[in-house]
């Protein structure tokens, strides 16, 4: 049977599943095929996110900051526990059951939005035809008015240290450890390195990041950056930059690794080594030879700012194309693709994006960094505020960090948000709105902050811009 539909979406991660229901509030016939395989077998719609990205890594990072403040931040409140300890089955366990409660959720929401879930790997056929091969290797053949390109991405694997699921793992592995290594290398200081090398410090790890760059963590703004490095290494998380793997072999003893730095030649053995030195989108399989889908130097599927291939009713989103390999990008692609092929006015703003780094302390930042201002020769003023200055920060116990406010110079509008800080994932959305809404600094200087609150620090901040910060000097 060929099976005809409004839209069909290859790929059920934030990008498509996203663009689905969004497809199918539209009035649109829509299908969603995926073939992403859980624990059980059984079909886990979410993609990466859900499964083996932002959800599951998120899970673990709250369970192991409850571990680590019960080790060592409460004896400041007077709270003491004796012999407290970890039991790593619960800890992996209770990932898995928040993943397969949203996994299980989008299959849900699905049934509720009429859309057809196909379990299999879907081939784009020339004439928006697309083959999907299901897991027992049964084919059928489906066909749309459009179809929407939304298979994601996966690890980078560097060819000295490939991953075995054991001892070299990528991100699934590293969620998936049965006790804490003694010893944990992780290849790349980037977001995944980051995140999931604390996750196993604060439980007890020896954890060494060899990153190959001479700086850290380049995409953020080095003010920002140098807190957070600092911070880090004072939770004993071992950064070593300028550090270039060369060999990575597997012994009984442990993953013994050769790289070189400044002083030359170094050596280090561990228990276990995650490899996150980036993602790379995935199309293997995806495109028959003859569909005029075209892929870019880097692998990722060609498309214009509406996310069209070229290819007559055929569309691209999420990882699998340019732009931020994040969640929230793909997904509004996803839904500004379903409003455009509905007929209506989609709309990304990709100046907008806002990042976070779920660490302790968490970053987070919106819009254009100092540098690119600079490079750019546009004229802004800068505030900032730090969190210790900020009574509920230190109410908490955790004033560290600050944030950081760009401004035009002449028309004051809000050019960028940069922070350190706590619960800086969730302070940023305000900045964002205030950016959406071309606001200025002026704009957040004079909005009402509740006291004490952490979103004092962005309106200390915002006053700083015009060097009018109460609580600190100008
Ligand atoms: P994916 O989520 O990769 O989904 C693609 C889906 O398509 C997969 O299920 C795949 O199996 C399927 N597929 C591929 N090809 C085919 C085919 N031919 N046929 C059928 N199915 C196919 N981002 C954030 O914004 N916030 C975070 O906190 C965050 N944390 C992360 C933590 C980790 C450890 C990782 C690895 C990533 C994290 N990300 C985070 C990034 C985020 O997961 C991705 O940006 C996001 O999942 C991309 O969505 P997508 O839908 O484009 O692709
Ligand atoms: P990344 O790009 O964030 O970091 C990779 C790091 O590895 C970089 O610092 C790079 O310089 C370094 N590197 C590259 N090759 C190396 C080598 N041979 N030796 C040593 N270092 C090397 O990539 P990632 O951490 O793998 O994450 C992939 C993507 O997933 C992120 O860029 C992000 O888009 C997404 N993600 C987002 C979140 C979040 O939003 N909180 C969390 C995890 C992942």
């Amino acid at each position: 049977m060929n099976d005809k539909f409004d839209v069909i979406f290859i790929g059920a991660g934030p990008a498509g599943y996203v663009g689905a229901i969004r497809a199918a509030q539209l009035g649109l016939k829509t299908a969603c095929i995926d073939a992403f395989a859980g624990k059980d077998g059984k079909q886990a719609l979410g993609g990466t996110c859900l499964n083996v990205g932002c959800i599951p890594s998120k899970a673990l990072l709250d369970s192991s900051r409850q571990f680590h403040n019960l080790t060592s931040h409460f004896d400041v409140h007077g709270i003491s526990a004796d012999n407290p300890r970890i039991d790593v089955p619960t800890f992996v366990g209770r990932k898995d059951k928040i993943v397969k409660q949203f996994t299980g959720g989008v299959a849900t929401l699905f049934k509720a939005n009429k859309i057809t879930p196909y379990f299999g790997t879907g081939k784009l056929l020339k004439g928006n035809q697309v083959e999907i091969t299901g897991n027992d290797g049964s084919k059928q053949t489906i066909s749309a008015t459009n179809v929407v390109l939304a298979s994601g991405s996966v690890p980078i694997e560097l060819p000295f240290a490939k991953f075995d699921g054991k001892a070299i793992v990528d991100n699934a592995g590293a969620l998936d450890f049965t006790e804490v290594p003694k010893r944990l290398g992780v290849i790349g200081a980037g977001v995944i390195g980051l995140e999931l090398g604390s996750v196993w410090k604060r439980l007890g790890s020896d954890v060494t990041i060899l990153e190959a760059l001479p700086d850290f963590l380049g995409v953020a703004d080095p003010d920002i950056a140098k807190v957070a490095q600092r911070e880090f290494k004072k939770q004993g998380l071992d950064i070593k930059l300028g550090a270039k793997l060369g060999k990575a072999e597997v012994k009984k003893d442990g993953v013994h690794l050769t790289y070189s730095d400044k002083d030359g030649e170094q050596k280090l053995v561990v228990d276990k080594l995650l490899v996150a030195v980036g993602r790379r989108a995935y199309t293997a399989g995806l495109l028959a030879d003859d569909t005029g889908v075209k892929l870019d130097e880097r692998g990722r599927i060609v498309v214009d700012e509406h996310c069209h291939t070229g290819v007559d009713g055929v569309w691209a989103i999420g990882d699998a194309v340019r732009g931020p390999m994040l969640a929230h990008k793909g997904s509004e692609e996803g839904v500004a693709v379903a409003e455009w092929i509905a007929g209506k006015a989609g709309h990304v703003n990709f100046d907008t994006i806002p990042w976070v780094i779920y660490t302790e302390p968490e970053i987070a930042w919106a819009g254009k960094t100092e540098k690119e201002l600079k490079d750019a020769a546009i004229p802004y003023r800068v505030g900032s505020f730090p969190f210790a200055a900020i009574g509920r920060a230190v109410a908490m116990n955790e004033a560290v960090g600050q944030v950081k406010m760009l401004a035009h110079a002449e028309t004051d509008r809000i050019l960028g948000v940069h922070m350190v800080g706590p619960g800086v994932s969730e302070l940023i959305a305000e900045c964002v709105v205030a950016m959406e809404f071309k606001g200025s600094s002026e704009d957040l200087a004079r909005i009402v902050h509740a006291h004490p609150t952490l979103s004092e620090a962005v309106h200390e901040a915002a006053l700083s811009v015009d060097k009018r910060a109460i609580h600190k000097g100008n």
